[in-house]
């Protein structure tokens, strides 16, 4: 390096120290961190991870009964279901409000629901959730429009956009260093992630339902009028809009879905709660949750379920055969690291069967990382509780992607289940990725540290 070049390097230092100062404690107590009460502290973090990032949290929450999988993204689905039929009943309590409102519709059609003669023997509970589900299912956005205002505000939905903008664009500049794809290969995988898209909470313009009567006591006149409204929107619809600005889950739904043909990913405010998402926490935890989670489900668009289709959605393999064969070639360290891990003394996971989702965490965990460090040269995350932002976003995935499993469902998943077990969803990509090593100062021979020419990566 030249002297010059050094001089250069310091005062480029010293521009971002005066630019970005350190955070006060005020700002820093501000913001969330990760689930310190989830940690496990006496384990290893170099060699025992899962432990230590959510040991606790699995001691204490031992599987339901009658479950197989248990996390704080299953609790998190009762949360989402909890907050919905509140907001209903506190809805229906309130009789008497302007007609054609979304809260009125919202409050009577439950309220003709829960009193009406459809579900006589029904005990209450009961009776309450498959209410929900009949107002969810017909009165989707009003639904999802008071849902939203509660739970999912504006700000939001631009944090959540912004994330998906920042993964786009790293995985557009992965895509041009990438060694082993064709150029050809690469110029179509470019035009889809260029052409993806993410609906991201709930639609941007809600649909007019003011003129839609729903009565309090007329609980059958109420689902007739509902599904012929439904009909009549859908026609007014058609032609004006392509079907990927149709939403194919409410946005009051705790799911997702990707469309691998219309190249395109809805994440209903439903879905994108805690731990998945959490507006008060540092960008290092949501993008350890949420971010790795998108940025591995992105990669799916061009990987080998993506390639079956092109940017237009046409049914075309834009793989070449020297691509198929690539892949399979640098795939083949990551089917070796999973074919190593084992549930119980003698049970090993099958890595050509998993390949192809631990792959897509691999590029998950690598991408959203580039993608935070880049949101962090303007927007720094401080340390919280200790941990420094890196620290942050490793251990968001392994509380995020962490479940306790039986091992009967364990048992199962290695013989069918595309899927790594949870903890090996955790900790795979982890132990290839060198950022990982440094945030928390692992050795060289420790477990979560792959010897450099045992490193895999694709994307
Ligand atoms: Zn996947």
């Amino acid at each position: 390096m030249s002297p010059s070049r050094i001089a250069w390097v310091v005062a480029g230092m010293i521009a971002l120290f005066v630019g970005v100062p350190p955070f006060s404690a005020a700002q820093a107590a501000a913001l969330k961190g990760i689930e310190t009460g989830d940690l496990d502290r006496t384990a290893d973090p170099c060699n025992d991870f899962y432990a230590f990032a959510n040991g606790t949290w699995r001691a204490k929450n031992p599987i339901p009964k009658g479950e197989q999988r248990w996390s704080r993204r299953t609790a998190g689905r009762e949360t989402n279901r909890r907050q919905l039929r509140e907001l209903l009943q506190e809805l229906a309590a309130k009789a008497d409000r302007p007609r054609g409102g979304v809260e009125q519709q919202l409050g009577d059609y439950f309220a003709s629901c829960m009193n009406g003669p459809a579900f006589k023997n029904e005990a209450r509970a009961r009776r309450a959730a498959i209410c929900l589900e009949s107002t969810e299912a017909l009165l989707g956005e009003p639904l999802g429009r008071a849902y939203a205002e509660r739970h999912f505000p504006p700000a939001a939905k631009a944090k959540v956009q912004e994330i998906v903008r920042n993964l786009l664009a790293v995985l557009k500049d992965d895509l041009g260093e990438l060694q082993w794809m064709s150029e050809t290969a690469q110029q179509q995988a470019l035009a889809k992630v260029a052409a993806f898209e993410v609906l991201v909470g709930y639609p941007d313009a809600w649909t007019d339902t003011s003129a839609l009567v729903i009565r309090r006591d007329a609980f059958w006149a109420n689902v007739e009028a509902a599904r012929r409204f439904s009909v009549e929107t859908d026609r007014k619809r058609m032609g004006e809009s392509t079907s990927r600005a149709v939403w194919q889950l409410p946005p009051s739904s705790p799911g997702a879905y990707i469309d691998i043909q219309l190249n395109m990913m809805g994440l209903p405010a439903g879905f994108l709660q805690e731990p998945a998402f959490d507006l008060a926490a540092s960008d290092a935890v949501n993008y350890g949750a949420i971010g790795i989670s998108l940025a591995h489900d992105l990669t799916h668009a061009i990987d080998a379920l993506g390639r079956d289709f092109d940017s237009t959605g046409q049914p075309r393999n834009w793989w070449t055969k020297a691509d198929f064969d690539a892949f399979q070639n640098v795939g083949q360290c990551t089917v070796d690291q999973y074919d190593g891990y084992e549930i119980e003394p003698g049970v090993h996971l099958d890595g050509k069967q998993v390949l192809g989702e631990a792959l897509g965490d691999l590029a998950g965990v690598r991408l959203a990382y580039r993608a935070l460090e880049r949101s962090m040269q303007s927007h720094p995350v401080p340390e919280i509780d200790g941990f420094s932002p890196e620290q942050q976003f490793f251990i968001a995935w392994g509380q995020f992607r962490g479940a306790a499993e039986s091992l009967e469902l364990q048992r199962q998943m290695v013989k069918s289940d595309p899927h790594p077990t949870a903890k090996y969803r955790v900790i795979g990509p982890l132990s290839n990725a060198p950022e990982f090593q440094q945030a928390f100062g692992c050795k060289a021979g420790a477990a979560l540290v792959r010897p450099p020419e045992k490193r895999c990566g694709i994307w």
